[in-house]
């Protein structure tokens, strides 16, 4: 059995509070140790203003590079790239080459060489509610599910080197690759969603992934007021498949100004903050997370 119990929050699409969620649930008690794995669109650091410890290139992915001293100009490779990636010039654009190998096979004077290139960065950094493991992808890049992994590994040797049995990872949008990287071992998801037609089938859609990977799920409904009716059918639809409905939250016109303070609302008075904390008191108060 692992030393630690991971939890993840995910949301089927962008924009439904998640971090909110996230962001409340590290800045309360218990020691643990946090990952911001949304590393297209990290947004953890803004409310958590991490002091980077550790800062390391993510490599993903080759680029052709050519030796313009071998080369002879004959354009085959610029003639065979179906990407487009090499010029007239013969140089080639790092964004739109795929790394395929069919320039180096195919240049007469094996002028092309293929270098790994630097997709993004990631750190270890400290932050109010503890350390925290996050990272940025190069934007176009397509590696964000190996980086997640990349940073997922080192969060887990932090934490069993410092003893930190609770590993909080805000995971990214969606149900493609990165969510699927962070949610695989895994023991909770927590999945925020809102009463709109998009959120009840991006709901449904993340809970049948999670199945897949034989986590537990549990759900957190978002500004449940703007659509009481949706949201008892979200909550029909939870007792039905046997999901646990963590909560419910209301709309709540101060979290944008919270956002730009760089607070969250459980460090506020507010009734969203008490609300999140019930939440995370079911959460890690459950005791059959073994
Ligand atoms: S195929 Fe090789 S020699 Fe020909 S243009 Fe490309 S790099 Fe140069
Ligand atoms: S590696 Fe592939 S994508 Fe990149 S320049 Fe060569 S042929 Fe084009």
């Amino acid at each position: 059995m692992k030393p630690y119990r991971e939890i993840v929050v995910v949301s089927g699409k962008g924009g439904t509070g998640k971090t909110t969620i996230s962001s409340s649930f590290a800045v309360l008690g218990g020691e643990k140790l946090i990952v911001d794995a949304d590393v297209d669109a990290p947004d953890l650091h803004v409310v958590l203003k991490p002091k980077v410890l550790e800062a390391h290139t993510f490599k993903g992915g080759k680029v052709a590079v050519i030796d313009r001293a071998s080369c002879n100009f004959c354009g085959l490779c610029r003639e065979l790239c179906r990407y487009d990636a090499i010029t007239e010039e013969i140089e080639v654009d790092p964004v739109s080459c795929d790394g395929c190998a069919l320039c180096y096979f195919a240049c007469p004077e094996g002028a092309i060489s293929l270098e790994e290139k630097d997709a993004g960065m990631w750190f270890v950094a400290d932050t109010r509610a503890g350390f925290m493991v996050h990272a940025r992808l190069v934007p176009g890049e397509e590696n964000s599910g190996k980086l997640v992994t990349v940073i997922r590994n080192r969060a887990k040797e932090i934490a069993e080197e410092e003893g930190i049995r609770l590993i909080l990872i805000d995971g990214p949008p969606g149900i493609g690759c990165p969510v699927i990287s962070s949610i695989t071992g895994a023991d909770d998801v927590v999945v925020v969603t809102e009463p709109t037609i998009s959120g009840i089938h991006d709901l449904k859609r993340v809970v049948e992934l999670c199945s897949n990977f034989g986590v537990r799920v549990y759900v957190v409904i978002n500004r449940f007021d703007i659509n009481i009716e949706r949201c008892e059918e979200i909550e029909d639809w939870c007792d039905e498949w046997k999901v646990e409905l963590l909560g419910r939250i209301p709309v709540d016109e101060s979290i944008p100004r919270l956002q730009e303070e760089g607070k969250t609302p459980v460090e506020e008075n507010t009734l969203t903050g008490e609300l999140i904390k019930e939440m995370w008191e079911k959460l890690v108060g459950e005791e059959n997370h073994e």
